[in-house]
């Protein structure tokens, strides 16, 4: 690309944005996922609506299919003026993140008019339907049925620890196809509508009170079988391809809808010193001031890798290294809530009361709710396993 026409891009970029990104979809606030059972403020509906005539709620995605295409070197522009004004990511979910780009990716042609233009434009939120009761890290052992009747496929079964899906329209699901197959080999990826009788949504209630998990039945729900993704007998294959997309978004360096690529200053050392601080303003202990300088180094790294794993896949989304890249997004993070914990002493162990203001109850919540990083989209264990043969090309044990 010459300088020129990146610069061009730029310009044309900023001025529109500066007309067009209403004030009250700058800064935090709400970030629309498809849903059409949430309603959506004025500005974040408008946002929404602004940025998906123009493509770029899936900026990398071709024309044709609701996107801008952009490629690797307008893609990053688009993303820094976004951030220069503080515009939140006008779209984001399973939509944009995990089918959106499977189906760009291993879709037939019919499958990507259908269902693509839809989900740049935020018609509909997606749940996901993997997990099961005796399915989690060994997925392959999946058992819900999908049983070929006409032109429709019909489901039995049960999923769990489907997130949102009280709110969602839709959902993708692993089902078992071939009964007889090889257990990877008689998978399928079809695509279900919520709205039927069939499907049955309960949220398991937490010890926090809050239910962002459900649990999903399906009891001869319906789906039609041209809304199989990839192939019949081959979701082992789509279904791995759709989780290195939810785990690129995990990572940061997902770049199929606006948001790839993070680049925000790490807000520890702040944190950390409302509560411990010397006269000169820095961190007053060592030990603790050594902590959140390594602390920082790591973040910064992080950063660095995620920009560069951008760069590097040229703005498609990345193979194995999303999960080494999640793996490390999560641990960092967690990282830091330990030691913000940590740091807040007595004032970190509060839960509710007027003894512990907003931020502290947030952090301690914060702190715990992402112990969850290193479980969704598949747990620490497994990422290294994943690393330990698919990057590192170590035996099996
Ligand atoms: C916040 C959150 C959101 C989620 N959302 C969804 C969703 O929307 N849809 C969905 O389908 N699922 C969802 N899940 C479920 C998630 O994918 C599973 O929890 C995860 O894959 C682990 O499965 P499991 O809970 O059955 O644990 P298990 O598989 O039973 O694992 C238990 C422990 O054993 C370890 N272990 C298992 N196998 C191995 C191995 N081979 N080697 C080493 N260690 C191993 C694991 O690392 C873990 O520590 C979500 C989970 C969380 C936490």
């Amino acid at each position: 690309m010459s300088s020129t026409l990146g610069s061009e891009f730029r310009q044309e970029t900023r001025a529109w944005l500066a007309d067009n990104c209403p004030e009250g979809a700058r800064g935090p606030g709400q970030t629309p996922w498809g849903s059409s059972k949430i309603p959506l403020d004025r500005d974040s509906a408008l946002w929404l609506e602004r940025m998906a005539e123009r493509g770029w709620t899936v900026p990398t995605w071709p024309k044709a299919y609701g996107g801008a295409g952009l490629d690797k070197d307008l893609y990053p522009i688009l993303i820094e003026e976004l951030k220069r004004i503080g515009a939140r990511t006008p779209l984001t979910g399973r939509g944009v993140n995990y089918i959106g780009p499977t189906i760009l990716e291993l879709g037939s042609e019919d499958q990507r008019q259908r269902w693509l233009p839809g989900i740049a434009r935020g018609e509909g939120g997606w749940a996901m339907g993997y997990s099961e009761p005796s399915a989690g890290s060994d997925l392959a052992s999946l058992a819900c049925r999908g049983e070929l009747i006409g032109d429709q496929y019909q489901l039995n079964g049960r999923k769990v620890w489907t997130s949102d899906a009280m709110h969602c329209d839709y959902i993708f699901v692993l089902i078992r196809t071939d009964t007889q197959a090889p257990r990877h080999e008689g998978i399928s990826l079809i695509l279900v509508d919520m709205d039927q009788p069939g499907v049955e949504v309960s949220p398991i209630r937490l010890i926090s009170g809050e239910s962002p998990f459900c649990e999903t039945v399906f009891n001869d729900a319906l789906a039609p079988s041209n809304d199989i993704i990839g192939g019949v007998n081959k979701g082992w294959t789509v279904g791995k391809r759709l989780l290195q997309y939810e785990r690129s978004t995990h990572a940061g360096i997902n770049t199929s809808g606006s948001q790839g690529g993070r680049s925000v200053a790490s807000p520890l050392p702040d944190l950390v010193k409302r509560y411990h601080s010397d006269e000169t303003g820095r961190i007053s202990e060592p030990a603790l001031r050594s902590r959140v300088l390594d602390h920082q180094l790591a973040f910064r790294a992080q950063q660095l890798t995620q920009q560069r794993v951008i760069q590097e896949t040229a703005a498609s989304a990345p193979g194995f290294a999303s999960s080494a890249v999640k793996l490390s997004n999560a641990l960092i993070t967690q990282e830091g809530d330990e030691i913000l914990v940590a740091a807040m002493g007595t004032q970190g162990a509060g839960w509710v009361g007027d003894a512990f203001t907003d931020d502290e109850i947030d952090a301690t919540r914060n702190w715990l709710k992402q112990k969850s990083l290193t479980i969704a989209g598949g747990t620490k264990e497994v990422q290294m396993n994943i690393i330990a043969k698919r990057v590192l090309g170590l035996p099996d044990a």
